[in-house]
């Protein structure tokens, strides 16, 4: 997903903090993100393969989630079982990814008959 400068309307990536073409600060559709995003590690909800764990750690070290992973499973492999145990206490003690809908996505949700 893209995100555009609501000064010139240039796309950027979705972590650009300031537009390449006319160096305006990017607003984009969260213009308050959440302080604990950056630095907590959590589950997201999308992209999990189990639990998300693989998923949280990349997200939140930049790592590619594959060779997570393939890590994850390899240190299994080979330490009789202590990554998998790793794996359920990251999962245990990982928050999930709370829910940051925009506001606009609300309103593609279909009414569920009555209230
Ligand atoms: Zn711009």
């Amino acid at each position: 997903m893209a995100i555009y400068c609501s000064n010139c309307g240039k796309a950027m990536g979705d972590d650009a903090r300031f537009c390449s073409a006319c160096g305006a600060q990017i607003t984009g559709v969260a213009p308050a993100p959440m302080p604990f995003a950056q630095t907590r590690m959590y589950r997201p909800r999308a992209g999990r393969m189990v639990a998300g764990v693989c998923q949280g750690l990349a997200v939140t070290y930049h790592w590619d989630v594959v060779w997570v992973r393939v890590l994850t499973v390899l240190i299994t492999i080979f330490s009789s079982g202590a990554g998998l145990i790793a794996y359920v206490i990251f999962w245990i003690v990982m928050p999930e990814e709370p829910y940051a809908l925009p506001p606009t996505a609300t309103t593609s949700y279909p009414a569920s008959g009555g209230n």
